[in-house]
């Protein structure tokens, strides 16, 4: 039987937001999900304090579309709650994020309860099937919710190309977890592998894709360039809804490592031909998103069985580069104190970061979270290489000289 997943277009107006949530959950027979359920969770990204027209966190309107649903269905909103965790370190700054964006306004007025992962009490959970972790400390709100919803804003990740159903759960981890899992699975594919460790833990019942203002480029903090979609995307297969993501923003299935471990675990489909459009469909929406970065080549080959052998000399090859634009750097901090490598140093009040080279794991993560869109991470083209080229053809042109010899002397 195929999955389905559906579509509809939407503005950012309240009414349009609602018509189109309504249109989804029909479409979806989202009833079913919350029968006979009382403690719901609203998990949405709230990556760092900025207004809704940043594009970098879900939109208030989507989550009060889906609080609204809920109580019109009959649930009590005592028994709702939204929560989530941003990602740096700086005091309050998920409390922040959700007053920012304008999340904290849309809970209060409807008397639902909101709360930071963080401010929460953490419980350990056991993984005896997870492939890089093996147990994990989550909320206990988390751990006590009957259905969990899944509310992301599609954006491009660095890391992970994109940010959508799987990846937002990550979020549902608290500050210093985030940046120990980055620390300890620095490759690609041993950090997709863990995401969806972190997923299979959370698992959300509901996942409705904010895809009104979505996001290309070097996302999915401010240095992301936003792009008006004008979407949203509803399912209860996570791994079919990254993999429409895909599709609508024109990316090869095979860069999106979350989603085919995911697969490969059984945790949903990823192939195309399984999954049906309820809605608009998708060839009226595909669209070509900027890729994140500029090293999509860079990615092919190091995703692939040689590449990921060959990693060591890969890297030593490209290099990893990051840099702080003086201009834009407000020297807040933020991405010293979330840096995994210990890598970043702010070496005199007011002054940009410094980095070291040798102890950059090329996370992302200070791209990712500061606020100003200063902190750039890339791969350095082919710089290094040229040393071991030269030495190369040096060697290459020395044997066929000497062959060439060997042959005009005989
Ligand atoms: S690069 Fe960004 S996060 Fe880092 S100190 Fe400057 S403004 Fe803050
Ligand atoms: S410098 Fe940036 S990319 Fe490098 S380890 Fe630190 S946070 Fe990650």
């Amino acid at each position: 039987m195929k999955t389905t997943i559906a579509i509809e277009r939407t503005t950012q107006d309240v009414i349009s937001v609602r018509s189109s949530l309504n249109k989804l959950l029909t479409n979806l027979g989202a009833d079913s999900i919350f029968a006979g359920k009382k403690r719901i969770l609203l998990k949405p990204n709230l990556l760092i304090p900025k207004p809704p027209d940043a594009g970098i966190t879900t939109h208030p309107e989507v989550v009060a579309a889906m609080i609204d649903w809920l109580v019109e269905y009959g649930i009590v909103k005592e028994d709702i709650v939204v929560a989530e965790s941003s990602s740096t370190f700086s005091s309050n700054v998920t409390r922040r994020a959700f007053n920012k964006c304008g999340i904290q306004e849309v809970c209060e007025s409807r008397g639902v309860r909101w709360t930071p992962f963080e401010g929460t009490k953490m419980v350990r959970v056991d993984l005896p099937t997870g492939k890089m972790v093996k147990f994990l400390n989550i909320s206990e709100e988390l751990v006590r919710a009957e259905v969990v919803i899944n509310l992301p804003i599609l954006k491009t990740h660095n890391l992970t190309v994109i940010t959508a159903a799987i990846k937002n759960m990550f979020g549902s981890l608290v500050l210093t977890n985030k940046t120990d899992m980055h620390a300890r699975f620095p490759a690609y594919t041993d950090f997709a592998e863990m995401l969806v460790d972190v997923y299979s833990v959370s698992k959300p019942s509901l996942t409705i894709v904010d895809g009104i203002t979505a996001m290309e480029g070097n996302g999915p903090g401010a240095g992301g360039k936003l792009v008006e979609l004008g979407l949203l995307l509803a399912g209860t297969d996570p791994v079919a809804i990254d993999t429409i993501c895909a599709e609508i923003m024109g990316f090869d299935q095979r860069l999106i490592l979350s989603t085919q471990a995911a697969a490969r675990r059984g945790l949903g489909t990823n192939n195309v031909a399984e999954i049906e459009i309820a809605g608009v469909s998708l060839d009226e929406i595909r669209r070509k998103f900027k890729f994140p970065g500029t090293y999509k080549l860079y990615r092919f080959i190091f995703n692939s069985r040689i590449g990921h052998t060959l990693a060591p000399l890969m890297k030593k090859f490209t290099g990893v580069r990051a840099w702080y634009d003086k201009k834009t750097c407000v020297s807040c901090g933020d991405c010293v104190n979330i840096c995994p490598g210990h890598a970043l140093k702010i070496q005199k009040v007011g002054s940009t970061p410094t980095w070291t080279k040798e102890k950059c794991i090329n996370c992302h993560c200070c791209e990712e979270i500061c606020p100003k869109g200063a902190a750039h991470v890339g791969i350095a083209g082919i710089n290094g290489i040229w040393p071991y080229l030269i030495v190369f053809l040096t060697i290459l042109v020395t044997i066929i000289w000497f062959i060439t010899r060997l042959v005009t002397w005989s």
